[in-house]
């Protein structure tokens, strides 16, 4: 499989906690708050925060700089299991349903 393809056979989901394995903001982990499969790209909490001028709407609210997610490429960033770390995404069948699991322990993501 190339790299490039990775994008669209995203397995990853939304609350999701991910560690960014490249990019300005390697090694650190967040959960993921919105997922552009088309794009690639992902928001994660707390990560990648660019700052952005608010221009006030009403007459009592106040403008200003604030701080938001900007999106990372789903190829930078891989899952995290509670007990390994990061791992790759694993499938099996419980009760002939679907689950994730971790590839490295078999435990449930
Ligand atoms: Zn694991």
């Amino acid at each position: 499989m190339k790299q490039t393809q990775n994008a669209t056979k995203c397995k990853l989901r939304k609350e999701d906690t991910v560690k960014v394995i490249a990019g300005k903001e390697v090694g650190k982990t967040g959960r993921i708050l919105k997922i552009d499969r088309v794009k690639g790209r992902l928001l994660v909490e707390g990560l990648n925060l660019v700052k952005k001028a608010i221009k006030p709407k009403k007459q009592n609210e106040k403008g200003g700089i604030k701080e938001i997610e900007a999106p990372i490429s789903i190829s930078n960033v891989m899952i995290m299991c509670k007990k390994c770390g990061i791992t790759r995404i694993g499938y099996t069948f419980k009760n002939k349903k679907k689950t994730r699991i971790c590839r490295k322990c078999g435990d449930e993501l």
